[in-house]
């Protein structure tokens, strides 16, 4: 009969038969320990038994091994394991499959050892075993899905929109060129103009979708590909889309914290729920100036500019809102000849969304378009959509890689990337 597998923080007494990973050895004269590690914990096996120790010396660092034994009763003290009450007594020991010498410590006691990002990322499937790299995807995957929730309960509709189109969604960023048959297509840089067209039928929209943008930088708060969490809604101006933005980030961080306590701890954070601070652009520079930054009237917010606003707010989610309209896509509504309704929101010292409210007047469409130096015809299908009855609309776009990197206060967005890919990398 097949041996039922117990989760090492289920077990609660013996007999057990446990599955996972070798995530430490210790060998001793009389006595030998594995720390076996599983998706729900890491829990101490010791081996008494000499007719095992020759199992045990085969035994490497990361190898899948199935084991049986005794629960004892104990008081471990390693902070690793998650189970300190308890240890097993291996009654016997099988090698499911046997790791080679690893090409990067999945647990690195000395701290000095810390592997380069590069090459951990090269190791990637590796690096992701360890506990706090681990953390970060637990925590990138609630806030996936309370984001989805968030707009669940205020009654959005989840779209999909197309991945390959046929021509810029934006001015600005470089796309990538896909053959699509005989013709050239490209990787879709942004959702935007399709949840557009979604929200002036559906009202409300939402999506969580890839995006690819070939810019060459090589920056530690950009990809180039990466994940967007999108809200679109008509009827609404940027003041009320930037209240959902508010409400759906305090939303996801009080879920973050509800259920991700072992995560946090690991990553040894504490999140606060942030306030909102509201600043038009103009009120944004010169309260930059005051604080003794070089960026003039008209110019776009550094990365510096970023950081001198967290530290006048901290804990807080900052929108600048009314920029001018030559800083902003052609999309964004024009208020007036130099104000348009687009915002940006920074949060822990970098920018996590833009968003605003669009343009849903051809004409004006048309007038912006030329304004951006882009050409109108190959946005016809586009701009045609907004004659047969458009409302107003508005709405946001938060990178989740972006996102995980300021929640978390990552040095990196690639480490918020499960498999990242840069102007570098392509593999794994
Ligand atoms: P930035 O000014 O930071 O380069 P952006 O203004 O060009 O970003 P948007 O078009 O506003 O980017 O994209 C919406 C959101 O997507 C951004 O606020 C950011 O959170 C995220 N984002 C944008 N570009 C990237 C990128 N290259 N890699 C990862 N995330 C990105
Ligand atoms: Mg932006």
């Amino acid at each position: 009969m097949k041996n039922k597998r117990v989760y090492v923080n289920e077990i609660k007494k013996g007999p057990v038969f446990l599955q996972g990973w070798v995530h430490e050895l210790r060998d001793l004269a009389k006595v030998k320990f594995i720390l076996l590690r599983d998706v729900s914990g890491i829990i101490q096996c010791v081996v008494k038994d000499k007719k095992l120790f020759k199992d045990f010396s085969k035994l490497t660092l990361e190898s899948v091994v199935a084991v049986k034994g005794k629960v004892n009763a104990a008081k471990i003290k390693s902070p690793e394991v998650t189970r300190k009450e308890i240890e097993i007594e291996i009654t016997n020991i099988d090698i499911i499959n046997k790791a080679e010498q690893l090409p990067i410590l999945v647990v690195e006691k000395d701290k000095t050892i810390k592997t380069d990002l590069s090459k951990r990322l090269d190791y990637r499937s590796l690096d992701i075993r360890k506990q706090k790299v681990k953390a970060i995807f637990y925590i990138q995957s609630e806030i996936v899905h309370t984001f989805r929730e968030f707009f669940k309960k205020n009654k959005f509709v989840e779209i999909q929109t197309p991945c390959i189109i046929a021509s810029a969604s934006e001015g600005g960023t470089a796309l990538f060129p896909v053959q699509y048959f005989e013709k050239k297509a490209f990787l879709a840089q942004s959702p935007q103009l399709y949840k557009q067209l979604a929200a002036i039928s559906f009202e409300k929209v939402t999506c969580v979708v890839p995006v690819w943008r070939a810019e060459k930088h090589n920056t530690v708060r950009h990809l180039n590909e990466s994940r967007q969490m999108d809200m679109e809604m008509a009827f609404a101006d940027d003041f009320d889309v930037m209240k959902y933005l508010e409400a759906c980030i305090q939303f996801m961080i009080s879920e973050v914290n509800k259920n991700c306590k072992k995560e946090l701890e690991l990553l040894s954070l504490k999140l606060k729920i942030p306030k909102a601070k509201y600043l038009s652009y103009d009120e944004t520079i010169k309260l930059l100036q005051k604080n003794k930054s070089k960026t003039k009237q008209g110019e776009d917010l550094a990365p510096e500019d970023e950081k001198i606003l967290y530290k006048l707010y901290p804990d807080t989610i900052i929108f600048v809102h009314s920029w001018p309209n030559k800083l902003k896509p052609f999309y964004i509504w024009p208020k007036d000849k130099k104000v348009s309704a687009g915002f940006d929101a920074l949060y822990g010292g970098i920018e996590i969304s833009s968003g605003g409210q669009r343009v849903h007047v051809p004409e004006i469409l048309i007038k912006r378009l030329k304004e951006q130096r882009l050409n109108p015809a190959n946005f016809k299908h586009y701009i045609d959509s907004f004659r047969f009855g458009a409302p107003y609309h508005s709405g946001w776009s938060i990178g989740l890689e972006r996102f995980t990197m300021a929640l978390l206060g990552l040095d990196n967005i690639r480490e918020g990337c499960l498999f990242p890919r840069d102007r570098e990398r392509l593999t794994p």
